[in-house]
């Protein structure tokens, strides 16, 4: 144990070997100074100073039933010791268990699983079953959108993420979904948000060709791109053009899924079933890596008789499918979902409407369940975002301020842009859930002093 207790030593080991060694992503590595965690355990974890956090990030929105899970932790130890590793051709009990509970809680007949180590893997997939279902090519993603980090994915990704592999986006186009503060459609109410998006996509889609469109891949809310709840209507138009033009229904439920929303899909909050639904993140609560994709029968049967072309040595892998069935089985035993419900409607919702109206800084909170965004302005009146789009460096500095005064006071934020989102553990319990939002509610006062009230 000695070199994992949290002792000064301890953390200048690990600090010195992750300097020299790790590449960490989406990072300038001589700019960076990650925190080094001895231990995590509920809705905290802790460094080598002693130092607590209030996880209000979920890592990235993954661990869903917060960290270390008894129940999780002994069925990965259990799996471990009877089986760890079994390549994808082989049936084994605990990935047809995972697949089983997985198909039973996807909307309509999305009944077959195929498992990836994680939510880019499930959109390529995606995208490269809706190609060969349909014979068509091009896909469709929004530009408020985040779908991965590899090929395929990162260039259906709307955010500035993809700019540096745009080079290889044919085949993608971009337009714009549905966002009633920031409407790209100049729309006043959600009614008019909704018609004037599903009138933009069914122009879209003529003026590329429906015959050409394999699939319109959405993130059913919109997650690190803002939490962007679709108004009511918007995704059963899209099903119904989906419908009219033989294209492929990808919702992307990578972050939304597996109760994030409080529900076991987002989907199921519109009662609209997609032909394919990608997950990851939650399904095991991030303890082992696991995504996949759920499958309608129509595209399953396009592969009956005909090879489907992809494969990863680790699908399905046993000891991942044992942390799913484990956390499923947490979940469901301990009303999880429903809380992450409650929670949204009776304690973050209800706490940020509050917050945004005390505070000159937020200009909206939006979100449902355990699944919040807080947006940060300059100026009420003129919605201008605290920081510009895609800041770095000095620019950047409001954020910075903000994010720093968190940590100073023992929360850990999910920061993005110019919004904190509060998306923690589905399973956080209402004390620790207003903690946070106290804690919050305090380092906002360092974001009002950059609005322009505040400057006054
Ligand atoms: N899709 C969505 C909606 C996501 O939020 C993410 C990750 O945040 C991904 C896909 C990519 O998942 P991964 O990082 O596991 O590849």
């Amino acid at each position: 144990q000695a070199d994992t207790a949290p002792t000064a030593a301890a953390k200048d080991a690990v600090k010195a070997a992750d300097r020299a060694h790790v590449f960490h992503s989406w990072s300038a590595q001589k700019l960076i100074d990650p925190l080094a965690v001895a231990g995590a355990e509920g809705s905290y974890f802790w460094d080598y100073d002693g130092n607590r956090y209030l996880d209000f990030s979920s890592q990235l929105v993954n661990t869903n039933i917060g960290h270390q899970h008894p129940k999780v932790v002994a069925a990965i130890q259990e799996q471990a010791a009877k089986l760890c590793t079994l390549a994808p051709g082989f049936a084994v009990d605990v990935r047809s268990e995972a697949a089983r509970l997985i198909a039973e809680r996807t909307p309509g007949d999305l009944d077959k699983i195929f498992f990836t180590n994680g939510g880019a893997e499930a959109v390529e997939n995606a995208v490269r079953m809706a190609r060969l279902h349909t014979g068509r090519q091009k896909v469709l993603s929004t530009y408020r959108s985040y779908h991965g980090a590899t090929a395929a994915a990162i260039n259906l990704t709307g955010d500035p993420r993809r700019w540096p592999s745009d080079t290889a986006s044919a085949g993608v186009v971009h337009f714009w979904g549905p966002f009633l503060y920031r409407s790209p459609f100049h729309a006043t109410t959600e009614a008019e948000e909704c018609e004037r998006a599903l009138a933009h996509l069914a122009d879209t889609i003529a003026f590329e060709g429906p015959q050409s469109i394999a699939a319109i891949v959405l993130e059913t809310v919109p997650g690190t791109a803002g939490i962007m709840v679709p108004p009511a209507g918007y995704l059963a138009g899209v099903r119904e053009l989906c419908d009219r033009y033989g294209i492929v229904f990808v919702l992307d439920e990578v972050m939304a899924g597996f109760g994030r929303t409080g529900k076991w899909f987002a989907a199921e909050h519109w009662d609209v079933t997609p032909d394919l639904l990608t997950f990851a993140k939650g399904v095991n609560s991030g303890y082992v890596p696991l995504g996949g994709v759920a499958i309608s029968g129509a595209i399953a049967e396009t592969f009956d008789t005909r090879p489907y072309p992809g494969g990863l040595t680790y699908s399905g892998h046993p000891l991942a499918c044992a942390a799913a069935v484990a956390t499923i089985g947490a979940m469901a035993e301990e009303g999880i979902v429903e809380h992450a419900a409650h929670l949204g409607e009776n304690v973050i919702g209800p706490a940020l409407a509050e917050i945004a109206e005390r505070h000159p800084s937020v200009g909206e909170v939006r979100g449902l369940g355990a699944f919040w965004a807080v947006e940060l302005v300059r100026d009420k009146e003129t919605r201008e975002p605290l920081v510009p789009y895609n800041a770095g460096g000095a620019d950047n500095a409001p954020m910075a301020e903000f994010t720093a005064a968190c940590k100073q006071a023992g929360l850990w934020p999910f920061v993005n842009m110019n919004r904190t989102h509060v998306v923690p553990a589905c399973n956080i319990t209402e004390a620790e859930a207003k903690e946070g939002l106290a804690l919050l509610d305090e380092a906002l006062t360092v974001a009002d002093r950059h609005t322009t009230a505040g400057a006054a």
